[in-house]
């Protein structure tokens, strides 16, 4: 009986603990009050497109912490399609075609918990409105998980850019990059970042040395996640930032993943909060720069979609 009372108040303690994981928690920042927007030259022929592939289904609860399980979130998949005059960059690849069978590939857990619903892939739409995947000079991974990668066996021979921390994700053998290890070869094209701060970070990559595309190092996630700053010749300014945050709320509260989602999906959660709190600094001194998860539907749908344009 003692034994009995003694299991169930464990029990019960645990059942706590586990509500607590997501209840609300703001992070704490520093503001960045010095910084200067940094200068972009775009050219005016520089244009961007968004590309769903598909649908995850899921609940705020899960997103960050202080979300409502009565919250239904479709978190979109997709990429985002760059032309510029120097090469076409394609970010992400959101859901290919054989996405049915790179989801047999993700941990147990995962697979259990994960519900999606299948779009049009990227190859598919491109050759539905006559743009040639050859014309693209890369494609730029936000990170290397599955729902990022699935569309690259749809656009062979395309160079996809990789920092040597993700190639080494790739390359090893964790259950997070099980996909994209199954992938290799790959025709992979390294990139490195130069000793030049941008927004906060130490380092980042001109990608076309105009100020119009510059990556930065934001691991965490994974370990090499980066951050795409984007900035049109119509002087609007976006932050690909991946899946640092899933839903625009964990930036501005700002709030991290719940822990279970934490403990799933994230390879350095502690990185991750500090990409967060920097990500939260930026948004409060930079309002115009407007913040892509690349998963948050609201976001997505703002955008023009494929081969809807914007400058
Ligand atoms: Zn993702």
């Amino acid at each position: 009986m003692r034994l009995l009372k003694a299991t169930g108040v464990t029990l019960l303690v645990l059942a706590v603990a586990l509500v607590w994981t997501f209840l609300p928690q703001r992070l704490d920042f520093e503001a960045m009050s010095a910084e200067l927007l940094p200068p972009a030259n775009p050219p005016a022929e520089m244009h961007l497109s968004l590309l769903q592939t598909g649908r995850m289904h899921s609940q705020a609860l899960f997103a960050y912490r202080g979300g409502s399980p009565f919250d239904a979130r479709d978190f979109s998949m997709g990429g985002i399609l760059v032309q510029h005059p120097r090469g076409d960059l394609l970010f992400d690849t959101g859901f290919g075609r054989h996405v049915v069978d790179h989801a047999e590939t993700l941990p147990p857990l995962m697979k259990l918990t994960t519900r999606y619903s299948v779009g049009t892939p990227i190859a598919d739409q491109f050759s539905a409105h006559g743009y040639q995947a050859a014309q693209l000079a890369g494609i730029v991974l936000t990170h290397a998980h599955w729902d990022h990668i699935s569309g690259i066996p749809d656009l062979p021979g395309v160079p996809v850019w990789l920092d040597t921390a993700e190639q080494l994700f790739i390359g090893g053998d964790k259950p997070m990059a099980q996909l994209a290890h199954s992938l290799l070869p790959l025709p992979i094209r390294t990139y490195g970042f130069d000793e030049k701060p941008y927004l906060g970070f130490a380092r980042s990559f001109d990608v076309w040395g105009d100020g119009s595309i510059v990556l930065v190092p934001a691991g965490g996630h994974t370990p090499g996640s980066i951050i795409a700053f984007l900035n049109l010749p119509s002087g609007k300014r976006l932050a690909l930032i991946g899946d640092i945050a899933w839903q625009t709320e964990a930036i501005g509260i700002p709030a991290e993943r719940p822990w279970v989602s934490r403990m799933l999906v994230d390879d350095d959660a502690g990185a991750v909060r500090e990409q967060l709190r920097h990500l939260a600094a930026i948004h409060q001194r930079f309002p115009e720069i407007q913040m892509v998860p690349a998963h948050d539907a609201r976001v997505a749908a703002g955008l023009p979609q494929f081969p809807e344009t914007m400058r």
